[in-house]
């Protein structure tokens, strides 16, 4: 693709990335509603924008293995697909979910507090261009308002948002217009959990290996906990709490006396939902007992709080 790349939008993209704003980017994919994947508090306003009901794990977009690696890791079959798929000549819409490495300053919002993460190197010109200068990783789910389509011009993403719409970087009309593959590669045995652009019989071509398809019955998945889908903390969770129990961790939400943590003193939904995996991490600490979190009200962000929390108790 021959592309003109208009590198003032792109550093001002790169300012309001690192004012903790989003932007919308093209990818070959569907366009992109993109924020910096380091900071809690610019992935929360991915959640407020496309006000969506749940936390689910983002996709974290990298330029390139080489920066990818430096937050997640590669087993040898994963760079062997990482390799094929996102060359700069040969590319297709892949992305790995893959083991998180510790210490990296990964968000755990946009995790959705796993200890996996989803990675994937777009093809887009204009999106590498932003990974790169921005030199961060970008979360970004598709930049639609949720129950809407995928967008695949620009001119969608303004409509999708209307009077709302970010910072749109115009790169035409996406090519692929289908969403990516997504594949675990956390385990010996790989795992479709999203058909998408890359298909599975090219990535089983690459590795010499079957791929397991997510749903399908006759699939054995050797150790079925190690699908994680969703974050739970070691130590039991009890929810709308007022008074804790002896020995439990207390995590508050607007006035709360003996709060060991607050996800909000100031009852704001979009600071709580900023704070609650990375605080849910902090209090899993076994000099406690349990864990006990206040009422959080039902409304807004509040509701994709409270359905984290309730499988976080839950466990399932
Ligand atoms: P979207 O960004 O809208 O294309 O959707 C991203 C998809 O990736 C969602 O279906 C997520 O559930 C999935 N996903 C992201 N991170 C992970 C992860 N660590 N483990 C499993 N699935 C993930
Ligand atoms: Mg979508």
């Amino acid at each position: 693709m021959t592309f003109e790349i208009d590198y003032t939008l792109i550093k001002k993209a790169c300012n309001l990335l690192h004012q903790s704003d989003v932007v919308a980017m093209p990818t070959e994919t569907v366009y992109g509603l993109a924020a910096d994947a380091t900071t809690d508090q610019a992935i929360v306003k991915i959640y407020e924008m496309k006000n969506r009901p749940s936390f689910n794990p983002l996709i974290a977009h990298f330029p390139d293995i080489e920066a990818a690696k430096k937050y997640v890791h590669f087993s040898k079959t994963a760079e062997l697909l990482a390799k094929h798929f996102w060359g700069l000549d040969y590319h297709r819409p892949l992305t790995l979910v893959l083991p998180r490495l510790e210490n990296t300053n990964l968000s755990h919002l946009a995790t959705a507090g796993l200890d996996t993460v989803a990675v994937r190197v777009p093809a887009h010109p204009i999106a590498l261009e932003l990974l790169r200068q921005f030199r961060k990783p970008l979360a970004a789910p598709s930049a639609n308002r949720s129950n809407h389509i995928s967008p695949t011009t620009a001119e969608h993403v303004r409509m999708s948002f209307g009077e709302n719409a970010p910072f749109i970087l115009d790169g035409g009309a996406c090519q692929i217009g289908l969403e990516s593959t997504i594949l675990d590669m956390t385990q010996d045995q790989p795992v479709l959990l999203r058909p998408g652009g890359a298909t599975v019989e090219e990535i089983e071509d690459v590795l010499k290996l079957p791929v397991l398809r997510h749903n399908d019955p006759s699939a054995t998945i050797k150790a079925p906990g190690m699908l994680k889908r969703h974050y739970a903390p070691s130590l039991p969770l009890r929810l709308n709490v007022v008074k804790p129990l002896h020995g439990e961790a207390f995590l508050g939400f607007g006035h709360a006396e003996n709060a060991i943590l607050n996800l909000s003193p100031s009852s704001n939904l979009s600071e709580a939902a900023s704070n609650l995996f990375s605080m849910l991490r902090d209090l899993d600490n076994p000099k406690f007992n349990g864990i006990a979190v206040m009422p959080i009200p039902h409304e807004g962000l509040g509701l994709a709080i409270n359905d984290r929390l309730s499988r976080a108790a839950t466990k399932s």
